[in-house]
Order: structure tokens, then C-alpha cells, then sequence
């Protein structure tokens, strides 16, 4: 398919997003699904104590498993160009990141409440989790790390949110220690193609790296091309 039918079906999928209102109020949907199955798991896992040593070392595997994990969703997505399929309107709106990476300036509770909405495929994975913890009683260490990890999933939202949009000294002494994104780091997945997907810590990007080297169409030369035509104002972080 030539590039100006994929740009021609980029329009008309942001034109659905911005005068379809089902899309952003399912983005709502998403995210209270997200958010309250977070919160129910936050709640089982209390009456399942792991003492710190265990919580130390749940959180650790987490922190790497949430950056991995949703680095490569990243890596899928910016490849995705299925604009006039039923999540085309959604897919045209994720690559508007890469055309304007300056968020809207929010607070963080509503930024991590507001993107935990792009995370369609964590709500399965939460109410899966939910199941396996009440019927097939997992192990509480490992059902502590998937828990940390589903509630990091929304924690990178807010990583990347602060990488874009903060100067903060806190932020950028958390990004150097690699606890959350750095902005050198990340601002080389916009000044490069197909690299630094990941965006909570970046810590598994060298892995992403990897196997992002097997898809070589990457973006810059692919999906980036697609948004060229579009003068909207609706952005992906308004
Ligand atoms: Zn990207
Ligand atoms: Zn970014």
C-alpha cells in the first residue's frame, strides 16, 4: 500500500477519534478497569505477607518486568499501522507521541489514571491475575511481583509523562540512578529509528534492542511518514 493511502487512512481514523466520543470514553473505561482491578490486587496481596526481603525482591523483578513488558508493547504498536481496523483510531492517536512528546501539563494522579487508558491489554492480564490468585493460589512471591508489575505498567505512564514535561531535580536525579526514565536515554527513541523503546527505567532496552533489530522497518521511515498530512489539533496527550 503506498504512503499517501496509509496518511489518507490515518485522517480518517483521527477524524473518528476526535468526533467519536465512544473512543475517548472507552480510554475512561480502560482506565477505571485498570485502575480498581490495581487496587483489588493491592488489597489481596495485603492478607498474603511476604516480609521484605520477599517485597524487595518483588518489586525488583516488577520494576524489570514492567519496563520490558511494556517496552515491547511500545515496539508493537509503533510498528502498528491498522488505521482503518476497529482500533484504527486509537492506533492513529498513540503515533501522534512521536509528533508532539510534550504532554498536556496534568497532575500525576491524573496522568497515571488518564494513560493507564491506552492499556487495553492490561486489563486482561489484571482480571487473569485476579482468577489465578483466587482459584489457583499462586505463589504469594510470585503473585506479590505480577501485582508490582501490573501497578508499574501505569507507573511508566507517569515515568514517561515526567521525562517529557518535568525539569524537576527529583526527576532528573531519579532518572540518572535509571528508577525512572532518564531523558538522555529516551530521547534517543526520538532522534533514532527502531531503538529505546522502553520507558520505565529503560533498563531492558539493550533486550528490546534485540529483538527489535528482527523488525527493521522500525518508524521513522514507516509510521512517522503516516501522521505527515494530519494538521488536527486532538494529540495522543492533550
Ligand atoms: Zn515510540
Ligand atoms: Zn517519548
Amino acid at each position: 500500500m503506498g504512503l499517501e493511502e496509509k496518511q489518507r487512512q490515518f485522517n480518517a481514523a483521527m477524524e473518528l477519534y476526535s468526533t467519536r466520543s465512544g473512543y475517548k470514553r472507552f480510554g475512561v473505561l480502560v482506565s477505571f478497569a485498570n485502575v480498581s482491578l490495581q487496587a483489588w490486587l493491592v488489597w489481596c496481596t495485603m492478607s498474603l505477607p511476604i516480609g521484605i526481603a520477599g517485597e524487595l525482591t518483588a518489586l525488583l523483578v516488577a520494576w524489570l518486568l514492567a519496563d520490558f513488558v511494556n517496552g515491547l508493547v511500545h515496539l508493537y504498536m509503533d510498528h502498528n499501522d491498522h488505521y482503518d481496523s476497529f482500533c484504527g483510531p486509537l492506533i492513529a492517536n498513540f503515533h501522534l507521541h512521536h509528533k508532539l512528546p510534550r504532554y498536556g501539563q496534568k497532575s500525576l494522579p491524573v496522568v497515571y489514571f488518564i494513560e493507564s487508558g491506552s492499556k487495553v491489554w492490561l486489563v486482561p492480564c489484571l482480571a487473569l491475575l485476579a482468577v489465578a490468585a483466587e482459584f489457583f493460589g499462586l505463589h504469594p512471591v510470585l503473585f506479590h511481583t505480577l501485582v508490582y508489575a501490573g501497578i508499574l505498567s501505569s507507573v511508566a505512564e507517569v515515568s514517561h509523562y515526567l521525562c517529557h514535561n518535568s525539569i524537576s531535580p527529583a526527576v532528573v536525579f531519579l532518572g540518572n540512578c535509571r528508577i525512572l526514565l532518564s531523558k538522555r536515554h529516551h530521547a534517543i527513541h526520538h532522534m533514532q529509528d527502531n531503538v529505546n523503546y522502553a520507558f520505565l527505567n529503560g533498563v531492558t532496552d539493550p533486550v528490546i534492542n534485540l529483538i527489535a533489530a528482527r523488525f527493521p522497518r522500525g518508524y521513522k521511515q514507516n509510521t512517522d511518514l503516516h501522521y505527515a498530512t494530519y494538521s488536527g489539533e486532538t494529540g495522543s496527550h492533550q
